[in-house]
């Protein structure tokens, strides 16, 4: 049984999911082929093979960062290779193309899958919810299944090398897709704050409740010598700048602590900063899905606990 892995790249770079993906394809203890296809992909091949049984690479100027054209060459080489199972991230890209590949091959498709594991059959988990309830699910059989996978679910530090070889394929693609075209990349402004690169982060949700709170959570975090990071919706009400939002379409950080207030643990936002080495949490409901991310919490008012907090760190500081 071959596992297929739809590697991303973006501007000449592998992205992080790309190796996320094999991790989760690893974990099936079958052959991992990799599928690389793009322009001028042949170096990001000997990236891609130490993690991989075989990488197909479909070096095509034509794909140009298409999703049209990614779709119609998996389309294709999953007619011929006949893969068990093809896993892909639950990306911007992989939304796109996913969904895609399983209606031209009408196959079955579990989407945004947190583990998957072979009982018999496959068995995908999904968090569902609003990350309160892990689903399990079992795949109806079928010659092939399209997965993706979470960001930040499979760790890629968990990767072992197989050094694998690099198979080079004519493209499929015999023409130009003319119905969609790929324009430019346009990079997100980087503003005055790195979060990214901020050892300490204290992160404001929705449970801060007013603008007005937001000096609270700043005093808290200059004294704590920490930065501030956010939520989306703290971002979306206009209260911080965009720079701030940690989560998956914000940031992605990987401080020393992270200090997570008001803040529920929707996936969207953990998927942000699970990387973190110390999550404390402090929210009013004791369910709240960031507790089961956080090695310390406080279930309490923020209101109460940041201003008691400021103040014993003040008094240790002296
Ligand atoms: C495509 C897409 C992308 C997204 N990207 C992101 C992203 O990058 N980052 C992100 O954060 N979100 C993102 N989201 C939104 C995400 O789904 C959640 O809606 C969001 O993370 C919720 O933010 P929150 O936890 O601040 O607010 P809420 O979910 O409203 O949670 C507020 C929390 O505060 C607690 N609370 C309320 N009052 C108090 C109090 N007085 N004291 C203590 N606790 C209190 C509540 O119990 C609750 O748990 C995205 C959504 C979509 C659809």
């Amino acid at each position: 049984m071959a596992v297929f892995v739809f590697i991303e790249h973006r501007e000449g770079k592998l992205m992080d999911i790309s190796f996320e993906a094999l991790s989760a394809a690893q974990k099936l203890n079958d052959e991992v082929i990799a599928v690389l296809s793009g322009e001028n992909v042949g170096d990001l091949a000997e990236k891609v093979v130490k993690y991989a049984d075989k990488v197909i690479v479909v070096d095509d100027p034509k794909i140009d960062t298409n999703n049209e054209a990614y779709t119609r060459v998996l389309d294709e080489l999953i007619k011929k290779e006949m893969p068990k199972v093809v896993i892909m991230g639950h990306t911007s890209m992989g939304m796109d193309i996913a969904p895609a590949v399983a209606i031209d091959l009408g196959l079955p498709i579990a989407t945004d899958v947190v583990k998957i594991s072979k009982d018999g059959n496959i068995k995908v988990t999904r968090s569902i919810h609003n990350g309160k309830v892990l689903a399990d699910y079992y795949l109806k059989d079928a010659e092939t299944y399209i997965i993706t996978i979470r960001t930040g679910e499979f760790s890629a530090e968990e990767l072992s090398e197989k050094n694998g070889k690099i198979e080079r394929v004519d493209s499929p693609l015999k023409e130009e897709i003319t119905n969609k075209k790929f324009v430019g990349f346009v990079q997100p402004e980087v503003g005055g704050v790195d979060i990214t690169q901020a050892d300490i982060l204290v992160s404001v949700g929705r449970g801060i409740k007013d603008k007005e709170n937001i000096p609270l959570v700043e005093e808290l975090a200059k004294i704590m010598g920490g930065v501030l990071s956010c939520s989306r919706p703290i971002v979306d009400y206009g209260w911080l700048p965009k720079e701030r939002q940690v989560g998956t379409s914000g940031k992605t950080v990987k401080p020393k602590l992270y200090l997570a207030l008001g803040i529920s643990g929707a996936f969207q936002h953990v998927a942000g900063m699970k990387g973190a080495n110390m999550i404390v949490a402090v929210n009013k409901d004791p369910k709240a899905p960031i507790f089961s991310v956080a090695q310390y919490g406080i279930v309490d008012d923020v209101l109460k606990v940041i201003p008691a907090l400021t103040q014993k760190i003040k008094e240790i500081k002296g």
